[in-house]
C-alpha cells in the first residue's frame, strides 16, 4: 500500500491551491492528488467539439471532473468578496478570506492571469446601484476579474505543469472508500488501497453526494437543506451593455412581492455562449465567455435563481433538484429552450416559433420546448416577476424573444460539522471548497484550500 503524508481527494482548484501551498513551504512532503477525471492536457467534451450533439453521456464528465476541477471550463471570474461565493467567513473572519483570495489572485497572475478587475465601486457603478435600488433590485458589491475561457484553461494547465514533479497526480483515480485505522487514513479505489496521515477532501459538487456518504459512515454530522433553482437567460448584449460594460457581472437580488422569495442574477456572461452540462448525471444549463474578441458572441446569458431552504420534515433538496431536472430533460430530451413571449403566452415554443426569434440562441443542441411543464408554478412566478423587474433597469430584458433554457440547478453540499480550521472531528481529516458546502466559488474554494494547508504546515 502507497503511503503519502498527506492524500488530497480532488483535484479542483480547492486542492490544487492546498497542494501548492503545501509543496511551496515544504517541498519534502508526499503529497498525492487523487482525481477520477483526467489530466487538464487531454480534457475534451464531445458537445464543445460539434455542439448540435447531444451528451454522449462519458464515464467522467470532462467538463466536471479532471484536473481543474469544474472550473477548468468556466470563463474563470474570481470574485473578490465575501458577500457571495461561499461561507467561509463563518469559519474565519471576513479579512483573513479577503486576505487569502488577494494571495491566491497572486498565485494566478504568476501563472499568467491578468490583473485587470471590474469593480462596483466606480462612480458608474453607484448610479447603476441607485437605478437598481430605485427599482427594489439590490446590487452586490464586489470585484471581478475576468480571465476568460481559453485563459483559464492555459493557467489550469500552467499550474499542472508547475505541480507534476512535485506532487503525485493520479488521474482517473476515483476514491470510493474512506476509512480511519491506525491514526492513517485507508482511501480504497476498489482496485487499488492507499493511506495517507493527512486527508483533505476537496471533491466539488460533483463528488459531494458520494462525499456525504462517507461522513454519514463515519459518524460526521451534516447539514443541508438548500437549492438553487431556475433558468438561464439568453438576450443581445445590448440589452445589458450599459451594466456589463461598467461591472462585468451584476449579482443583483430581489425578494418577489408575490412570495417574498429570494431570486438572484448568477454567473453572468457578457457576449458569451449557454452550455450544457451533466450534473450529478442529470442534464443542466451553465454559461461562459471568452475574452478574446472573435470568440464572443452577440449574447449576454446569466442565471436566474430562486433560492429554496426546505423546512422539517423534507431533507432531500439534492433529490428535489434532480427531480426537476430529469423532468425538464425528459420533455426536451435534454436541455429546454423557450422564448420569453411564449412562456407568457403559456405556449409550447416550437422549432418554427423559434425559427421567428431574432435573438439566436448559442446553445444550438437545446429542444425548443416549454418550461411550463417542467418548473413548478411558484419557481415559474418568481422568475416571471424578476424578469419584468430587470427590465425597469434594462428595457427589453422582458422582450418577447428573450431565450429562457432550462433547468439550471445549483446543488449545496451537504456541510459536515468543521471547526474553525476547517477540520472534521477526526485528526488531521478535513474538508475544503465547493463539496464540503462551505464555498461556492472560484475564489473561496482556492482560498479554503490555502488555509488548509497553512493549518497543516502549523501542525507540521
Ligand atoms: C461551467 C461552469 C462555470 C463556472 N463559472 C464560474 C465562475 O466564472 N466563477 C466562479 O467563481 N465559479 C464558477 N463556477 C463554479 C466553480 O467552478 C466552483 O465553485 C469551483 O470549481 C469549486 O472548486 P472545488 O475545488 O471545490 O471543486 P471542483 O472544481 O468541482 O473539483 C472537484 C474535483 O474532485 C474530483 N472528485 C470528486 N470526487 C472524487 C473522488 N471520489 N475521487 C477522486 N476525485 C474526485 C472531481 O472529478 C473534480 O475534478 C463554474 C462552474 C461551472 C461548472
Amino acid at each position: 500500500m502507497k503511503h503519502y503524508d498527506v492524500g488530497i481527494i480532488g483535484g479542483g482548484i480547492s486542492g490544487i491551491m492546498c497542494a501548492y501551498e503545501l509543496v511551496k513551504n515544504r517541498p519534502d512532503l508526499n503529497i498525492c492528488i487523487f482525481e477520477r477525471g483526467s489530466s487538464i492536457l487531454n480534457r475534451s467534451c464531445p458537445l464543445t467539439e460539434d455542439k448540435a450533439k447531444k451528451c454522449v453521456k462519458c464515464p467522467t464528465c470532462a467538463i466536471m471532473e479532471g484536473f481543474g476541477g469544474c472550473g477548468s471550463f468556466s470563463d474563470g471570474k474570481y470574485n473578490f468578496t465575501t458577500e457571495f461565493g461561499g461561507w467561509l467567513n463563518e469559519y474565519i473572519s471576513s479579512d483573513k478570506v479577503m486576505n487569502l483570495i488577494e494571495y491566491m489572485d497572486l498565485i494566478l497572475v504568476d501563472f499568467g492571469a491578468t490583473t485587470q478587475r471590474f469593480s462596483t465601486r466606480t462612480p458608474k457603478a453607484r448610479e447603476l446601484r441607485k437605478l437598481a435600488m430605485q427599482n427594489d433590485l439590490h446590487l452586490l458589491q464586489a470585484e471581478v476579474k475576468h480571465l476568460g475561457t481559453e485563459n483559464n484553461l492555459k493557467i489550469m494547465t500552467n499550474l499542472f505543469n508547475h505541480l507534476k514533479d512535485k506532487v503525485d497526480v493520479r488521474h482517473h483515480t476515483e476514491i470510493k472508500d474512506i476509512s480511519f485505522e491506525n491514526s492513517k487514513y485507508i482511501l480504497d479505489t476498489a482496485k487499488e488501497q492507499f493511506s495517507s496521515d493527512y486527508l483533505i477532501g476537496a471533491v466539488g459538487r460533483v463528488g459531494s453526494e458520494w462525499f456525504t456518504e462517507q461522513c454519514k459512515k463515519l459518524k460526521i454530522n451534516l447539514t443541508n437543506n438548500q437549492i438553487d433553482l431556475g433558468v438561464r437567460v439568453e438576450l443581445p448584449y445590448e440589452i445589458f451593455s450599459h451594466i456589463t460594460d461598467e461591472v462585468y457581472e451584476a449579482k443583483l437580488h430581489y425578494h418577489t412581492q408575490k412570495y417574498n422569495d429570494l431570486v438572484k442574477t448568477f454567473c453572468m456572461n457578457p457576449r458569451g455562449h449557454v452550455v450544457t452540462e451533466n450534473t450529478i448525471g442529470v442534464m443542466t444549463v451553465n454559461g461562459h465567455s471568452y475574452s478574446d474578441e472573435s470568440l464572443k458572441s452577440d449574447n449576454t446569458n446569466f442565471a436566474l435563481l430562486v433560492s429554496n431552504k426546505f423546512t422539517s420534515p423534507f431533507n432531500e433538496p439534492i433529490k428535489y433538484g434532480k427531480y426537476i431536472a430529469t423532468l425538464s430533460n425528459m420533455l426536451g430530451d435534454g436541455v429546454i429552450v423557450q422564448r420569453f413571449g411564449d412562456l407568457i403566452k403559456g405556449r409550447r415554443t416550437n422549432e418554427k416559433r423559434m425559427k421567428k426569434s431574432f435573438t439566436i440562441p448559442t446553445l444550438q443542441s437545446a429542444n425548443a420546448g416549454d418550461l411550463g411543464l417542467a418548473l413548478p408554478k411558484r419557481y415559474l412566478d418568481n422568475i416571471i416577476e424578476m424578469l419584468y423587474s430587470l427590465d425597469n433597469i434594462a428595457r427589453g430584458t422582458a422582450n418577447y424573444d428573450t431565450l429562457l433554457y432550462g433547468v439550471e440547478v445549483k446543488f449545496y453540499s451537504a456541510r459536515p460539522e468543521l471547526d474553525e480550521k476547517l477540520e472534521t472531528k477526526y485528526p488531521n481529516f478535513y474538508a475544503i471548497g465547493d463539496g464540503a458546502g462551505i464555498t461556492r466559488s472560484l475564489s473561496q474554494a482556492a482560498a479554503s484550500g490555502i488555509y488548509v494547508a497553512r493549518n497543516i504546515l502549523e501542525k507540521l
